[in-house]
């Protein structure tokens, strides 16, 4: 107990510079990232990034939020990992046309955005298999979080037939979805659904490479449930460090728009997103400029601790039901502000660079996807289910600037 609660105290303290940093002058200086703490001073002994000591006694985020960890089901030694999805509602019901008749109601689109439940309960059962707890939030919809009250999942947004906005980068829009969570984030990872992610694309999805958010895209909403499901495990595998050839860090010579390898059997090649619902299992030799390389399996690669998860909280100890021993349960006040020159030592924004890789996807719709702006490069077309698959690959940060056409400089130095 005497070094859990060590742990607690550096957690503390950490955190207490952190959150002091958040609101002296140079806040301004913090925009888009969450601030990030020094937690690697408290075991982890699953490596989800979620210290033992959250699963063990839960905590209390920055905001007040209580996370029972233990009491939703969380293991100190068994990876969890917290998922919560969002989606756009159906043009339909955004009109308001159950409670009103407007006269673009009679064209407007009733589909839903909604994930399966069974195709959820796929996920949950696949991660379960690999010794991972998959943990989903999905509102009233569906969740599988024991002892969950308080849903922020599900069908939270209102129809658009485009989801990014075309005047903003992408990854930073992806962030957005991050930075709504608010101290949740900590926790949770999410991935929203709905339609097309631009004008015009087939596109079925954009993830952050190693980050911790992902848009799944059904355009025209004519993706079956299997293709649905399959697209969020292969955008979810992005956020856990894979590429479209195995984890990024044996594949990084390969570049964006190399052509797919047969011998990767997983739903992140393009030519298995469809009919293989699974990450892989078998390790492979990948082509590469340097030769082959060989490329462990998916399932031993994958990335579940973040930056960004259990970077933070106010203080440990957050249960629904207090089982046994309450006595040890110990809760640190917050200390008092640090002078600023001291935070700025700790405040470490989620660098660019991070980013690694912005993606998006090939949709199995008829349509093809309108061209792509000649600073992007593009995927070349690669067959789906005897469908036209287009996919515009785009390097993370790197490629968003090159999507707004300042990018040359940038592809060429990188
Ligand atoms: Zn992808």
């Amino acid at each position: 107990m005497r070094a859990a609660f060590r742990n607690t105290i550096a957690a503390a303290v950490a955190a207490a510079i952190a959150v002091s940093g958040a609101s002296v002058a140079h806040a301004d200086e913090i925009e888009l990232a969450p601030l990030r703490t020094n937690t690697a001073t408290l075991v982890d002994s699953d490596g989800d990034g979620l210290p033992n000591i959250w699963e063990e006694e839960g905590v209390v985020l920055a905001d007040g939020t209580e996370i029972p960890l233990p009491d939703w089901g969380a293991d100190p030694n068994r990876p969890d990992l917290f998922l919560q999805l969002n989606w756009m509602a159906s043009e339909y019901d955004t009109l308001g046309c159950d409670t009103s008749a407007v006269r673009e109601c009679s064209e407007a689109n009733r589909t839903s955005y909604a994930p399966s439940k069974q195709g959820l309960d796929d996920l949950v059962d696949l991660f379960e298999n690999h010794g991972i707890s998959l943990h989903i939030d999905a509102g009233e919809h569906y969740t599988n979080i024991a002892n969950y009250s308080d849903a922020h999942g599900g069908e939270t947004i209102d129809y658009r037939g485009i989801y990014f906005d075309a005047s903003r980068q992408e990854a930073f829009q992806l962030i957005d979805t991050i930075d709504q969570l608010g101290e949740r984030a900590n926790i949770f990872r999410p991935g929203v659904l709905g339609d097309r992610m631009r004008a015009g694309s087939n596109a079925t999805g954009l993830s952050l490479v190693g980050d911790n958010t992902f848009y799944v895209a059904n355009p025209g909403g004519r993706a079956n449930e299997e293709q649905v499901r399959n697209t969020i495990l292969h955008e979810f595998g992005h956020t856990l460090g894979l590429r479209h050839w195995g984890a990024a860090k044996y594949v990084e010579d390969i570049a964006e728009g190399s052509p797919m390898q047969d011998g990767y059997h997983s739903v992140m090649n393009y030519n298995h997103q469809f009919d293989y619902f699974n990450y892989s299992e078998q390790p492979y030799f990948a082509d590469t400029p340097h030769g082959k390389v060989f490329i462990p399996a998916d399932w031993d690669s994958l990335e579940i601790a973040s930056p960004r998860i259990g970077a933070y909280a106010e203080s440990i100890g957050a249960r629904a039901e207090i089982i046994e021993q309450p006595e040890e349960i110990v809760e640190i006040e917050q200390p008092a502000p640090v002078e600023v020159a001291e935070v700025h030592e700790m405040v470490e924004l989620v660098p660019a660079e991070e980013i690694e890789v912005a993606e998006a996807e090939a949709q199995p719709g008829a349509v093809p996807a309108e061209p792509v702006k000649a600073e992007v490069k593009a995927e070349p077309k690669v067959e789906v289910q005897n469908q036209v698959n287009i996919a515009a690959i785009i390097g993370g940060i790197v490629a968003a600037l090159a999507a707004l056409g300042i990018g040359g400089a940038f592809l060429a130095m990188r």
